[in-house]
């Protein structure tokens, strides 16, 4: 074991320890695979100080980027009106049992994200919850300091609140890397802006979410003594945790991001604790391994477990659509139970297993979308890696359950993905791909994909 792990991995277990080992409640499934009961059986919500303000958030924070829209699915795709009836019945739970950061932005669900979420918490005392947003200038005509300037004005108004407590650099390293950072940020003064509105008391928390180039990232962590960030949002998990650079060349691994956080005490944000809902569908195999140990818990519980045994971690997003969503994570973290040294073991033996399934790092942002030919590109995605997942991607007619796998494989693509959105109708004009957090060569899987539905459905493997 090398030194960096060796030191983590006793923090780990430091904190595991000190924790304890605390009873928790049953847990249901993800994915419709279990139903769990309406009311569960909870303890208190587990909470984590910030070392600048000393705020004490709770460790599950409602990620407000997948609300419900009126047809019942997430507002992010498609055209329906969010369901405000439900977010407000979800944020009402959510503050009942707990549960007092909420996390937008101006790009979430459409734009729609921030009034929903506005009008939702606007029904409960200030004092009550804390809202995160973020400077979400990533197309060109909103770097001027003018309309990056009204951009977060605006934030300021469908939030209906006169301070943010936690304010976000959005995506840092994305796109055009140091160069469009400096864009977004530098040249036009807006970071001064922003450290000013800090001053004045507007911005409780400054601080930025990163994806992307790692050269950024260690930028602003280099200028600390500078801008003093109060918290940073990074994308942890157990298969990030020491896989993400081999998943994709462009991504760095979560220990490194986690580590030269709590180098420095800056408290971390998780985003993607289930990596696009990947660690809540892996691989059948893998759900044995997890049942086996814990059969009333769900998949997903196992992912949020990690990402809050962390010690540094304040407060862990998790983008919630549907009410047993809630109520699963609510289970999780009322209180936490630690992972203990050899459950982080399990985990990373779990991780190691899900690296042998090629599957394609999409994790359903949607920052790709709209495609101009109206390809439906995550859609296409995630039904390959979930087929590779349940062992539905035959690679020749004579391997056993070729018949079923291919049957599998076909109906559900067109149960996913309608016939005109689907792989065969992309043009390779490459104006996705730019966009994607993943740098996934787009139209290349798309081909890949549509190349090998064409032999499946010809009989030719
Ligand atoms: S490359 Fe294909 S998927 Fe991407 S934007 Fe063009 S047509 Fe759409
Ligand atoms: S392809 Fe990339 S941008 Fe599109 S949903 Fe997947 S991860 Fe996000």
């Amino acid at each position: 074991m090398d030194k960096k792990k060796a030191m983590n991995r006793r923090d780990f277990f430091k904190v595991a320890g000190a924790a304890g080992l605390a009873a928790t409640a049953l847990a249901g499934c993800r994915g419709g695979k279990e139903t769990p009961p309406e009311e569960p059986a909870m303890g208190e919500m587990t909470r984590r100080t910030n070392p600048s303000t000393g705020d004490k958030v709770s460790l599950l924070g409602f990620g407000m980027m997948r609300l419900p829209s009126v047809g019942g699915r997430s507002a992010r795709e498609g055209n329906e009106d969010i369901d405000q009836e439900m977010v407000n019945r979800m944020v009402d739970y959510a503050i009942a049992h707990g549960v007092n950061y909420f996390d937008t932005s101006p790009a979430y669900c459409r734009g729609l994200s921030e009034k929903a979420t506005g009008i939702a918490l606007a029904r409960h005392p200030r004092n009550s919850y804390f809202v995160a947003t973020k400077l979400s200038n990533f197309a060109p005509e909103t770097w001027p300091r003018e309309a990056s300037i009204a951009m977060y004005r605006n934030s300021l108004k469908d939030l209906q609140t006169d301070h943010i407590d936690y304010y976000l650099l959005h995506g840092i390293g994305m796109g055009g890397g140091m160069e469009e950072y400096e864009k977004r940020y530098i040249d036009n003064g807006v970071l001064s802006f922003l450290l000013d509105e800090r001053k004045a008391g507007r911005i409780r928390n400054l601080g930025f979410s990163y994806h992307g180039d790692v050269a950024v990232f260690d930028r602003l962590l280099a200028e600390h003594d500078k801008y003093h960030w109060d918290f940073v949002q990074i994308q942890l998990n157990y298969l990030d945790w020491k896989y993400a650079k081999e998943i994709n060349p462009n991504n760095t691994n979560a220990e490194y991001l986690y580590n030269e956080l709590a180098k420095r005490h800056i408290p971390a944000v998780i985003m993607e604790p289930l990596l696009g809902g990947r660690l809540s569908n892996v691989p059948d195999g893998i759900v044995a391994m997890l049942k086996q140990r814990e059969p009333e818990r769900s998949v997903a519980s196992w992912a949020f477990r990690f990402a809050g045994s962390f010690p540094g971690v304040l407060t862990v997003l998790s983008g919630m659509t549907r009410m047993e969503h809630l109520q699963d994570n609510l289970r999780t973290y009322s209180p936490l139970r630690p992972l203990s040294d050899e459950e982080f073991a399990f985990l990373q033996r779990a991780a190691d297993r899900m690296m042998q399934f090629d599957t394609i790092p999409c994790n359903d942002c949607k920052y790709c979308m709209p495609c101009p030919y109206g390809i439906d590109i995550p859609a296409i995605l995630l039904h390959y890696n979930k087929c590779l997942n349940e062992g539905n991607v035959p690679e020749s007619a004579q391997e056993p359950g070729y018949r079923r796998a291919r049957r599998a494989w076909l109906v559900g693509y067109d149960r996913n993905v309608p016939k005109l959105r689907q792989a065969s109708h992309c043009i390779g004009c490459g104006q996705c791909s730019p966009h994607c957090p993943q740098r996934i060569d787009i139209p290349a899987e798309l081909h890949r994909i549509d190349a090998y539905v064409e032999r499946l459905k010809q009989n030719k493997l």
